[in-house]
């Protein structure tokens, strides 16, 4: 789960991470009051949204008047802000974060990232920071200094130490960034976090060290014992399909595609998205249903599904062990009706009480395709995707 820039430095703040001033507006006035509030005579306005590189795309601007303030407010707010990591769609901005304007002496790429290779927390630092890690590793490559924490012990002070070194900074800056590495990594650790990102860390013309821009993801696995911080999950930020199922407790992951699937199993479903590929169609979703899928969960599948106006056909594959598929069946036959499904549908079911599920479904009258094995159910619901399409007028 990602949060906001602003969400993210409160967080960092109490670790001991120095953040500059500032304050959310969700209004152009409001932008303007803050500016008043923090005093000064410059400001960054800045654009909530679940996503980085908002300089490049106008969602971060520095102001030195009221006015530049209102009126890059008036800009940003209602604002579907297109990043080149938010996709064509873009995110919406609902919020601002107005701060005091830092002058920068330095900018330092600083990340904390799970290294599954290494199984340990890896800090990433460069002394060019401003541009995103990718580039910084396509560009300066040398740039790059990697540190592993050690998870019995945590950040020791002198690996800090050694990193601040490495990054060339100044004797006397070293006690400043020593202090933010091990807040940083703190806060990670203590917070269930799995990634901490400071882009810019910036080394101000005053010779303080202070976190200009701050992300944090959380493991959603783990928020059961956060309460405070499911609470910073801002749902207008997330993709419209995945937060309706993962409020209904699905396991459920937009893709691209044409083909929505339902399935029992995470492996199974995996394994009917490679299915489909290799028919020659493309995945809309991934979508486990999970062991004993009731028929209304397996109606709620549909709706999950369904939610995803790209959809043009749908299979769904159930290999039930502790699942039943008479039970499947009927949530079938029930959403086809209650939803009045039109698009092409093909059913494969195997396992428990199968031949009552198949009756259901045959008796059920309704249009419904099934199929025996799982190669055999991709190619039905590729082919009749691609019938229905054709039939389409232009
Ligand atoms: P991002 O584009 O979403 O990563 O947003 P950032 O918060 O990282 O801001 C982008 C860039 O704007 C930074 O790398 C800085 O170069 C610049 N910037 C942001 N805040 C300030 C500020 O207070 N003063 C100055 N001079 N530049 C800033
Ligand atoms: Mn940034």
């Amino acid at each position: 789960m990602d949060i906001h820039e602003y969400q993210a430095k409160e967080l960092l703040k109490r670790f001991g991470v120095a953040v500059p001033r500032g304050g959310i507006a969700y209004s152009p006035e409001q932008a303007v009051y803050r500016s008043n509030e923090l005093s000064g005579d410059k400001w960054v306005v800045k654009a909530q949204i679940h996503s980085g590189a908002r300089g490049k795309a106008g969602g971060v601007r520095i102001c030195s008047s009221e006015e530049e303030v209102a009126e890059a407010a008036q800009w940003m707010l209602g604002r579907k802000l297109v990043t080149h990591q938010t996709g064509p769609q873009g995110k919406l901005v609902g919020r601002l974060y107005i701060e005091e304007a830092t002058n920068i002496a330095q900018e330092i790429y600083l990340g904390f990232v799970l290294d599954r290779k290494e199984e340990r927390v890896v800090v990433v630092a460069s002394a060019q920071g401003g541009m995103e890690i990718e580039e910084i590793s396509s560009n300066e490559p040398d740039s790059i200094i990697r540190s592993v924490v050690d998870p019995a012990v945590g950040m020791q002070a002198f690996q800090a130490r050694e990193i601040a070194f490495q990054l060339g900074l100044d004797a006397a800056l070293i006690p400043q960034a020593t202090k933010t590495i091990i807040g940083c990594y703190r806060a990670m650790s203590e917070l269930d976090a799995n990634m901490v990102e400071v882009n810019p860390l910036v080394v101000t013309t005053s010779g303080e060290i202070v976190a200009l821009d701050a992300k944090l993801s959380f493991d959603e696995n783990a928020l059961f014992r956060r309460p405070d911080i499911s609470e910073l999950r801002d749902k207008s930020q997330e993709d419209q399909r995945e937060t309706y199922a993962s409020d209904r407790g699905l396991s459920y992951i937009g893709l691209e595609g044409k083909i929505g699937c339902i399935v029992n199993g995470a492996g199974l479903a995996m394994a009917t998205l490679d299915m489909i590929k290799m028919a020659g169609g493309e995945p809309a979703n991934f979508l486990d249903v999970g062991g004993g899928a009731s028929p209304e969960r397996v109606l709620m599948s549909f709706k999950a599904v369904l939610n995803d106006k790209n959809v043009e056909a749908i299979l769904v594959n159930i290999f039930a062990g502790i699942n039943r598929c008479d039970w499947i069946a009927e949530g079938v036959v029930r959403a086809v009706k209650e939803l009045n499904l039109k698009l092409p549908l093909v059913v494969r079911l195997a396992g428990t009480n199968v031949e009552e599920g198949r009756q259901l479904l045959a008796d059920s009258g309704l249009n419904i395709t099934t199929a025996d094995t799982l190669t055999d159910a991709a190619s039905k619901v590729v082919a009749a995707w691609k019938e229905a399409s054709q039939k389409e007028p232009v």
